[in-house]
């Protein structure tokens, strides 16, 4: 059998560019965030790393508005969150209607395909949401056990308000799980106020944490239909009554389930504790000012934005319809290579037809914009020279 030798670059210190990240996330850390991860490890049920564990339970329900006790964060990044939503509530047969107004929705009707659930989809093109009247003819028109609705479509740039969404499901006897990967924090959104079943985020968006703790929380419709459930979970990592036992959300001793990712839960923690400290109104206005500086500086620019109707747009995440004869690629690559910004394309419909640009957390600062507006203006001047 051949000899692997060693990796003769795992001998040299990683390169290591410091870049601007206002793509549609991961988002920069800030300096206090990346402290708390290089803090000494704990073991994963000291009693004071259990104490950083309550203090992110709370500072999540906090971020959510929310007094559910089943609130924690999962092991894993925002996907790990959408699969604890989907292998906890669906189970073989049920119906779950499915809003896709970009790609997160499609990729959970792929996730409740998984699990045997019957998905039907409401569809609306990329760049437009759903209003209420929309969504009660879907319940109508499927009697869905399950609803799905992303917040801050990040495909698109779409914000969905949530408003009326919870309290029309359940007039249905639906319940309904909300993606606000991309939106928490950024955007008002009050989980009990909603009456919103099930909420996750993620750590790299508006929290601007290395991903890998997604905070998640189950009211207790969904923790009904969890505990009457007929068949088992079919995912053991992901299964919620195990999750909260090692959170400490359901009053008995705390069982070893799985090891926390300790790190990821103190950046997380501190995360937490900077938007205490801004407080979530203050943080809303912010992400607000900031997309508001940005969408004027592209008018300026001549740009225009992809969501047409403004209450739809998304702060954190904007879209920027790339002009004809313009190569989004290559303006992308220019502010890169030149200022290590980056800018993203679309995805999914919007792909190449597109610039995303994230104004995420840490990142939602003025100085930020002005970063990107130069870029863009001197990537796409420099095209149309070239075009002489
Ligand atoms: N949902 C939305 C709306 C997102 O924007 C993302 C990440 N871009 C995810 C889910 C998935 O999160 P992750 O990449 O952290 O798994």
């Amino acid at each position: 059998m051949a000899v692997i030798p060693v990796p003769e670059r795992l001998l040299h210190p990683m390169e290591f560019p410091r870049k601007l990240l206002m793509g549609p996330g991961p988002a920069n850390a800030p300096p206090r965030v990346l402290a708390a991860g290089a803090l000494p490890l704990l073991g994963h049920l000291h009693p004071e790393f259990v104490q950083i564990m309550d203090d992110c339970k709370s500072g999540i329900q906090y971020a959510f508005q929310t007094e559910n006790p089943v609130t924690l964060a999962i092991s894993g990044t925002g996907h790990a969150a959408m699969e604890a939503a989907c292998c906890n509530l669906v189970e073989a047969g049920d119906v779950v209607l499915v809003l896709c107004a970009g790609i997160w929705g499609h990729r959970f009707a792929d996730m409740v395909d998984r699990h045997d659930g019957v998905v039907k989809k409401l569809n609306k093109p990329a760049g437009e949401t759903f209003s209420l009247s929309d969504i009660e003819q879907g319940l109508r028109a499927h009697n869905p056990k399950l609803l799905f609705v992303t917040h801050g479509e990040s495909s698109s740039t779409t914000l969905q308000s949530l408003e009326g969404i919870g309290k029309l499901c359940h007039k249905f006897g639906c319940l309904v799980v909300v993606d606000s990967v991309a939106a928490l924090g950024g955007v008002p959104l009050l989980q009990d106020a909603w009456e919103l079943d099930v909420v996750y985020t993620g750590g790299q968006k508006v929290l601007s944490c290395p991903p890998g703790a997604s905070p998640i929380s189950f009211g207790p419709a969904a923790m009904k239909k969890v505990k009457s459930r007929k068949t088992k979970i079919r995912s053991f990592y992901l299964d919620i009554n195990e999750l909260a036992n090692y959170w400490g959300c359901d009053g008995q001793p705390r069982r070893y389930h799985h090891t926390g990712p300790i790190s990821n839960i103190y950046t997380l923690r501190e995360a937490l504790s900077i938007l205490a400290e801004e407080t979530l109104a203050k943080c809303w206005e912010r992400h607000a000012k900031c997309a508001a500086l940005l969408h004027d500086g592209l008018r300026q620019l001549g740009l225009e934005l992809f969501v047409k109707n403004p209450e739809c747009r998304l702060p954190t995440v904007t879209g920027i319809v790339v002009p004809p004869g313009v190569d989004w690629k290559k303006v992308a690559d220019n502010a890169m290579a030149k200022y290590r910004v980056e800018i993203s394309g679309g995805l999914g419909a919007t792909a190449g037809k597109i610039w995303r640009v994230g104004l995420l957390g840490y990142n939602a600062e003025p100085e930020n914009v002005k970063s990107v507006l130069s870029a863009l203006k001197e990537g796409i001047t420099l095209q149309k020279k070239s075009h002489l």
